[in-house]
């Protein structure tokens, strides 16, 4: 049987890194993106392929339409015709109220949220026209909490993920492409340092009904769930995983 092959974006950490190994060891060949953090890239790149399974890893920064191409074109020469895409890159920028953020920073929200997914997803529905093929979008519990204080500009653009979701979903269901979201809670990784406040997770796991935050190893199960056969019926849903909050 040929393997899928799944591109995930920003696989180089977090939790698109537990994407990218989860995905290898339920048989996928792995491309993964990075677009600062190269050491951590090659870091996951080496457990997918100890996982068993093909592995390239791409530099590229969604929200430029060059790279992004550049991108989809290197996985089909290196690996193959794509079958799978994870849209997994996302910034928050830094944590505050509305009325203190910078334009550079929502504006950089927006690209990479919004913009880079749309163009991953152009590419996609391109590249999986004749196939057929599956995508995850990494949406946010944010988007229907609307995050007061934290950024609610963050929040904005992932309910744009889950529109964009629900209507893609619709577009190209004909087309034998399923395109479903996810959308964590508060997850352990280091999303929360590099927006100002490391030790978010740990404080807010109270306040979740499950009284902790999530691993991103959960948050990869959910996802490889939506882009295997278990989940052939499955399309235009967003899966919310998120301790009950
Ligand atoms: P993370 O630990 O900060 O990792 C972010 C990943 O995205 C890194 O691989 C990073 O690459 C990559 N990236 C950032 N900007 C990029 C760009 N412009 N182009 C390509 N790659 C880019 O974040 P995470 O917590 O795993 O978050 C992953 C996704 O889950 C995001 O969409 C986030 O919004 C969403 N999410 C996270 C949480 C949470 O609590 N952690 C909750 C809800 C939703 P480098 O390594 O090169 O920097």
């Amino acid at each position: 049987m040929t393997r899928p092959i799944t591109l995930v974006t920003g696989g180089s950490r977090g939790i698109g890194a537990a994407t990218s190994l989860r995905l290898a060891r339920d048989g996928h060949d792995v491309a993964l993106s990075y677009v600062r953090d190269k050491d951590a890239a090659q870091r996951t790149a080496e457990a997918v392929i100890a996982a068993g399974a093909r592995c390239v890893v791409l530099r590229g920064d969604t929200s430029q339409e060059a790279d992004v191409e550049r991108m989809f074109d290197s996985v089909q020469e290196q690996l193959g015709p794509l079958t799978g895409l994870v849209n997994n890159a996302g910034v928050t920028g830094p944590f505050g109220p509305l009325a203190e953020a910078r334009t550079e920073d929502l504006r950089r929200i927006v690209d990479v949220n919004v913009l880079g997914v749309l163009l991953c997803c152009r590419r996609a529905a391109r590249d999986m026209a004749q196939t057929g093929g599956a995508v995850v979008n990494v949406s946010s519990a944010a988007a229907t909490l609307g995050s007061p204080g934290d950024y609610v500009h963050y929040a904005a653009s992932k309910a744009a993920v889950d529109t964009l979701t629900v209507g893609l979903s619709k577009e190209l269901g004909p087309a034998g492409i399923r395109v479903n979201a996810v959308a964590p809670g508060i997850i352990d990784t280091e999303i929360h340092a590099t927006g100002g406040d490391p030790d978010r997770a740990e404080r807010m796991a109270g306040g979740v009904p499950l009284r902790r935050a999530g691993q991103a190893e959960e948050i990869a199960a959910a996802i490889a769930w939506l882009l295997s056969a278990d989940a052939s019926y499955t399309t235009g849903t967003v899966l919310r995983v998120a301790g009950g909050r």
